[in-house]
């Protein structure tokens, strides 16, 4: 293989990136991980992490909640929840498997380095600038070419990978259809009046999405998301309110970012070619709470495991990554999105309550992947 000739070509060393790059490493594949940021960097994200990813994480890296704790990269955990309307709390429940919190800018910068020791090359401070999805190439912003057998397109939300899909192959109006916006804050535990010992969760004050108070061991992530399409008012309105109803009054129009997330514009064949699309830039996140670590990683790991059997069967990557997708995480996403609007339906204050008081074991297992969307049925292997 030439000096720029890799098996497979990663762009975003994020949680989908470096986990497709570590898996590949292991396997032998000769692995490049590209990244725009020099690490470790900041990830705006409220860090919630649930069982399924934990699974996950073990399955793969062989790490558990102990050993993240010890690294300092698991900050909090909490086998309780809390469901708001507005400022009216609904159901306090237990959760038999604790939601944790984690710190991005070290869980991302530990798995970057998992893939480095594997042996996948890390290039960071570059762009992907172009993809050429025929040849297989991506450019550099520095200029340099690589060619690879694969391209991964981990590249977040904003995928430059992706803009070089075909047009038949990514439609872009129903990719922006569904495109979530948030705003979010880190602020000081004694900024609030209240002891925060567990997620709490408020509907009512955005259309289609919530506001969110987590806990860390020092700090408190608060913010809100939504689906834009559906926002009956800006989002900045929404996070002053919400802001106000807990007391944060001081806090209100602060200038902050809005960020786009994935909520429920998942692309149902994100692959063209050899070159496929895993984690935010395929879309894959939670329809309803935009949960997208896990799904981040659990396509990375479906991506490296369609390479791996290609390179050795030479089945078709393109088919067996779609039917990977189908069976381990489309259905759960499509079940997520037809439920959604029960939870963000505006009359939602009359029953979300009674849902939660009766419903909130099983919510909470469905959260963590024990249970499916479908029916909230239990299932033994949910395949996650
Ligand atoms: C406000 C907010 C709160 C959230 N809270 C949660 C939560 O509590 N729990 C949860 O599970 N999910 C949460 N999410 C979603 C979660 O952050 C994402 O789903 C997850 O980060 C996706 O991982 P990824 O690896 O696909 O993409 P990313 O984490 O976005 O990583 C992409 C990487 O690609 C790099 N990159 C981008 N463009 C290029 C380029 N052209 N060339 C090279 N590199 C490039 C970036 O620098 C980045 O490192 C939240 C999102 C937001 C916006």
């Amino acid at each position: 293989m030439k000096m720029n000739e890799y098996d497979a070509i990663i762009a975003g060393g994020g949680p989908a990136g470096s986990t497709a790059g570590y898996l590949l490493s292991r396997a032998g594949r000769k692995t490049v991980i590209i990244d725009k940021r020099i690490f470790p960097r900041k990830k705006l994200c409220a860090g919630l992490i649930t069982y399924k990813t934990i699974r996950l994480i073990e399955r793969v890296f062989g790490e558990t909640p102990d050993s993240l704790k010890q690294r300092g990269i698991i900050n909090f955990g909490s086998d309780k929840f809390e469901v708001f309307y507005r400022q009216k709390s609904l159901a306090l429940n237990h959760s038999v498997y604790p939601f944790y919190f984690i710190d991005r800018y070290l869980y991302d910068d530990f798995l970057l380095k998992k893939a480095e020791e594997a042996g996948a090359d890390v290039i960071t401070g570059e762009k992907v600038v172009s993809c050429d999805t025929s040849l297989c190439e991506v450019t550099t912003s520095s200029g340099k070419r690589l060619k690879g057998k694969f391209i991964i397109g981990a590249d977040g939300i904003n995928s430059v990978v992706r803009r070089h899909f075909p047009k038949e192959r990514f439609n872009e109006n129903l990719w922006t259809e569904e495109l979530g916006i948030a705003r979010e804050m880190l602020i000081e535990r004694g900024a609030v009046k209240f002891d925060v010992t567990h997620p709490m969760i408020f509907f009512g004050f955005i259309n289609y999405g919530y506001a969110w108070i987590f806990p860390n061991r020092e700090k408190l992530v608060i913010g809100i998301c939504g689906v834009r399409r559906k926002m009956k008012k800006e989002i900045a309105g929404s996070f002053n309110e919400f802001l106000s109803a807990i007391g944060l009054h001081e806090l209100k129009n602060k200038r902050l970012e809005g960020y786009t997330l994935p909520m429920g514009n998942f692309i149902r064949h994100p692959v063209c070619g050899n070159v496929a699309l895993v984690g935010d830039a395929a879309g894959f996140a939670d329809p309803i709470f935009g949960e997208g670590i896990f799904y981040a990683q659990r396509s990375a790991e479906l991506a490296s495991e369609a390479i791996d059997i290609f390179l050795r069967n030479k089945k078709r990557f393109d088919d067996l990554y779609s039917e990977m997708l189908q069976k381990h995480i489309m259905t759960e996403l499509v079940s997520a999105k037809r439920h959604r609007s029960f939870f963000y339906n505006p009359l939602s204050c009359y029953y979300l309550g009674a849902f939660f008081r009766n419903f909130g074991k099983e919510s909470a297992e469905t959260i963590h992947g024990i249970r499916s969307h479908m029916g909230l049925k239990k299932q033994r292997d949910l395949n996650f």
